[in-house]
C-alpha cells in the first residue's frame, strides 16, 4: 500500500457495547462519516445497555412485575426482532436470560458456579413469553417481579446494521466494520477485489485465524467459547447460557460463524446456533436460506453448502 492509500484510509478504534469495535472507511478520507458512525454506536449503547441506569432496558428491568414502559422505537423493534429468534428457536435464543447472566456472572464474579437451587430458582424467571409489547404505543413490559432483559446476543449486530445504513446512505463504496466479531464488509475492497475476511480460531488469541471467507458485501459474525469465560476442575464456563438448563450452552461446539446480509441477524443467529447445537442449527441454517461455520470440540469444521467457493482454510504455514 503506497503513502496515498494509506492518507486516504480513514478509521476509528474504540471501546462500546462492552468490546473493541474498529470501523474503516477505504475509498475515502472522511472524518465526519467517521465520527457520526461513532456516535451512532454510542447512542444505541446509552439505550440499550442493561449496565446504563437511564437505558430503554434498565427502565424495562427495573419496571418488571408493575407494568409497561415506553421505549424508543428503535428498542422496541430490536426487542420485536429478539422475540422472532425467540419463537423460532423456541426459546434457545431469549433476552429475558438476564437474571441467569447476572447469576453466572462471567467475566465478573470469580469463578461462580451456582448451585442447583439458584439455577431452579433464576431459571424460572427466564421466559420471553412474558416480555409483552404494546405495538400501539411503542411500550413493553415483563410481567414477573425479578424478570429481566439483555440485548448482549444481538445489539452489537444491529448496531453494525446501523452504521452499514449510515454508509450506504452516504455512498461508502469500500468500508470495514468490526464491533467485537460482527463484522460488515461493505462493497469490496477499494480495488475491487473481494474482501478476504479471516475467521478467529477459538483455541486461539484474538487475531488468529483457521480459514478466510472471500465475499463482497456481507455481514459475519463469530461467536466463540474463548471470549468470555473462566475454568474450573478442568471444566470451561462460557457466556452463552441454554435458558433451558440454566447452564453454559454444552453442545461441543467451539465456535459459531454465520455470514448473512443482515447483521442483527447473523448477531442473534449464532447466539441461537450455539444453544441449539450444529446439526440441529444446521437445518435452521438451511431454512433460513443463510450460511454458517461450526467448529466443533473435535476440531471439525463444519461448513453449510452454499460456501463451498468463499470458504477457504489456511494451511499451517498461513496466517
Ligand atoms: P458475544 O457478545 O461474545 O459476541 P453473543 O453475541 O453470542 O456473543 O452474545 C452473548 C451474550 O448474549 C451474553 O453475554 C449474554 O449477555 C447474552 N446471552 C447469553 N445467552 C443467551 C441466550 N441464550 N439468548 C440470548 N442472549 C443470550
Ligand atoms: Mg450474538
Amino acid at each position: 500500500m503506497n503513502e496515498n492509500q494509506m492518507k486516504s484510509n480513514s478509521e476509528r478504534i474504540f471501546y462500546a457495547l462492552g468490546t473493541l469495535n474498529q470501523i474503516k472507511i477505504f475509498d475515502r478520507l472522511d472524518e465526519q462519516l467517521l465520527d457520526i458512525a461513532v456516535q451512532r454506536v454510542l447512542e444505541i449503547e446509552t439505550l440499550m445497555s442493561a449496565f446504563k441506569t437511564d437505558s430503554d432496558v434498565s427502565k424495562i428491568n427495573q419496571n418488571a412485575g408493575k407494568g409497561f414502559v415506553s421505549i424508543q422505537a428503535e428498542t422496541y423493534r430490536l426487542i420485536k426482532r429478539s422475540l422472532a429468534f425467540s419463537k423460532m428457536s423456541d426459546g434457545a435464543f431469549d433476552i429475558t436470560v438476564r437474571p441467569l447472566v447476572e447469576l453466572w456472572g462471567i467475566g465478573k464474579k470469580k469463578n461462580y458456579i451456582p448451585t442447583e437451587e439458584e439455577l431452579i430458582c433464576t431459571g424460572k424467571l427466564v421466559d420471553y413469553r412474558k416480555l409483552i409489547l404494546d405495538k400501539n404505543n411503542h411500550r413493553a413490559a415483563l410481567r414477573d417481579n425479578g424478570q429481566a432483559i439483555d440485548l448482549g446476543g444481538i445489539a452489537k449486530g444491529y448496531a453494525a446494521e446501523e452504521i452499514k445504513r449510515i454508509f450506504a446512505e452516504n455512498k461508502v463504496k469500500s468500508a470495514l466494520i468490526n464491533l467485537g466479531g460482527n463484522i460488515v464488509a461493505i462493497g469490496s475492497q477499494p480495488d475491487g477485489k473481494v474482501w478476504k475476511i479471516g475467521i478467529q480460531n477459538p483455541c486461539a488469541p484474538t487475531g488468529k485465524y483457521f480459514g478466510f471467507l472471500s465475499i463482497i458485501d456481507k455481514t459475519i459474525v463469530t461467536s466463540g467459547i474463548n471470549e468470555r469465560f473462566f475454568m474450573k476442575d478442568g471444566i470451561r464456563y462460557h457466556h452463552i447460557l441454554d435458558p433451558r438448563t440454566g447452564m453454559p450452552a454444552s453442545n461441543k461446539i467451539l465456535s459459531v460463524t454465520v455470514i448473512c446480509d443482515c447483521s442483527t441477524d447473523a448477531d442473534a443467529l449464532t447466539t441461537t446456533l450455539f444453544v441449539i447445537g450444529a446439526e440441529h442449527g444446521m437445518e435452521l441454517v438451511k431454512k433460513l436460506k443463510t450460511e454458517a461455520i461450526f467448529v466443533t470440540e473435535s476440531l471439525d469444521i463444519i461448513a453449510s453448502i452454499g460456501l463451498k467457493d468463499k470458504f477457504n482454510l489456511f494451511n499451517n504455514n498461513e496466517k
